[in-house]
């Protein structure tokens, strides 16, 4: 399923038969090459997956995703990817669930499609279909059909609802990968963190029964203290291994929804994400162990930072856009506005790519502000939350030539902070963060 060194620079070599590949200098490429260097290659379905934050190669997203960076050698960001949350109901109850709060009857289908077409109009090259549980709509399929080939199409799921039948429909229906949520390799854990007996095994079938329909096949883990402390990962690991998934995506747990007042001992410190950065590193250089996406590590300053609000978006059932999937600031809606009219207003609030989690910095401002409903719209924090920062830009950035000056986004040789692979080290500043804590 992994690819050996040789087919991985064999491939590597490919991508430049892709013609926006082929517009970049040859010394941007090399370094993005260099930087991916940790990254395990899967092949799936005749394509070559590098991990579920890029598209496959070859397909049309790929080539909108090329379009995406020669933009950002020009200095101007497109989205890569974004995460439309198709209902808000749910048969769980997770203790950590970011849905929360969040109100509004579900946008129809009609809008749904119109936000999708004007998504992919933009040049969004990976669109994600969350929720709550997406299998909850009925016409699931109707919207996966919607995204043509320039986005693959990713479904969050927990596994209700994902039978055999759904997993073949949807399969006609274009979707590319899927992402079961398993927080545990212990059933009664898993059951106990989502709420519900039975969810264990429900996440189980759903897996194999993705498998089966040859979907681009993920495990999503919330790594708890306990699970990164208590010694369980190498049994996760396993257990992943059995089920012959893909790749492992590696969250934490997020001061947003059911914990946007959540007890700060459930958040991961520093040398804890350090752990999952590592995991990241030492999985996916090992052909005998299964391939690791770790968020700690993709969203690193050494890495790719946070691109909330700047190449991703988040779309709530209701319409409201969102920087991300956690950040519960709304900057319009899709029933109102056009996706591109919000999309500007977001991407000129957040004008450059970010070496730190927007949310974990700005979390306490969102607290201050928030009176049971979510999400809080933009004008209710703009004076509030750290938009700006001077920090620097993330490795990713940096090699595509951006540095920040004063704020603004400019595109031309760079200086760059050297902390790479650890987190920026505290600047003092006045905003309460969770960095702090
Ligand atoms: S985290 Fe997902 S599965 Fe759990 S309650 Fe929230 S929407 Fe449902
Ligand atoms: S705000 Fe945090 S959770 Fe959201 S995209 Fe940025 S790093 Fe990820």
């Amino acid at each position: 399923m992994y690819l050996t060194k040789l087919a991985k620079e064999v491939e590597w070599l490919k991508t430049l038969r892709v013609p926006e590949m082929r517009r970049l200098p040859l010394r941007t490429l090399w370094r993005i090459r260099r930087m991916l260097k940790d990254e395990k290659l899967v092949r799936v379905d005749g394509k070559v997956m590098i991990n579920s934050f890029l598209p496959p190669v070859p397909s049309e997203a790929f080539r909108g995703l090329a379009r995406g960076l020669h933009a950002l050698t020009q200095g101007r960001a497109v989205p890569v990817s974004t995460y439309v949350a198709v209902t808000n109901a749910c048969p769980y109850r997770c203790w950590h669930c970011s849905r929360e709060f969040r109100v509004g009857s579900d946008m129809p289908l009609g809008t749904m499609l119109g936000a999708i077409r004007e998504l992919q109009a933009l040049g969004v090259s990976i669109i994600g279909l969350t929720g709550g549980e997406p299998l909850v709509r009925k016409d699931l399929e109707q919207i996966v059909a919607g995204i043509d080939e320039r986005s693959v199409s990713i479904l969050f799921t927990s596994g209700a609802g994902l039978t055999p039948g759904r997993a073949r429909a949807l399969k006609r229906a274009g979707l590319f990968g899927v992402a079961v949520s398993l927080d545990h390799y212990e059933p009664g854990i898993h059951d106990a963190r989502r709420g519900r007996p039975g969810a264990f095994e429900t996440a189980l079938n759903a897996i194999r029964a993705s498998k089966r329909m040859g979907f681009y096949t993920m495990l999503q883990l919330v790594a708890t203290r306990d699970v990164i402390e208590g010694g369980s990962i190498p049994r996760y690991l396993a257990l992943a291994q059995e089920l012959g998934v893909h790749e492992i995506r590696v969250l934490e747990p997020m001061p947003a929804g059911r914990l946007l007042h959540g007890d700060p001992s459930c958040f991961l410190k520093p040398h804890e994400r350090q752990e999952l950065h590592r995991l990241h590193q030492r999985t996916n250089r090992s052909r005998r162990l299964p391939k690791v996406c770790a968020f700690a590590y993709v969203e690193d300053a050494g890495m790719f930072g946070c691109g909330a609000g700047f190449q991703h978006m988040y779309i709530d059932a209701a319409g409201n856009v969102c920087p991300c999937d956690f950040t519960p600031i709304s900057f319009g809606n899709v029933r109102h506005e056009s996706v591109q009219a919000v999309w500007q207003r977001l991407n000129e609030a957040f004008a450059r790519p970010r070496r730190r989690c927007f949310l974990l910095e700005n979390a306490a401002a969102l607290r201050r502000q928030f009176d049971g409903t979510l999400p809080i719209p933009y004008e209710e924090l703009k004076d509030s939350c750290r938009f700006r920062c001077r920090d620097g830009v993330p490795r990713y950035y940096r090699e595509l030539g951006w540095r920040t000056e004063g704020g603004t986004r400019q595109k031309s040789k760079v200086e760059g902070s050297k902390v790479e692979g650890r987190e920026a080290p505290c600047r003092g500043c006045e905003v309460d963060c969770f960095y702090c804590l």
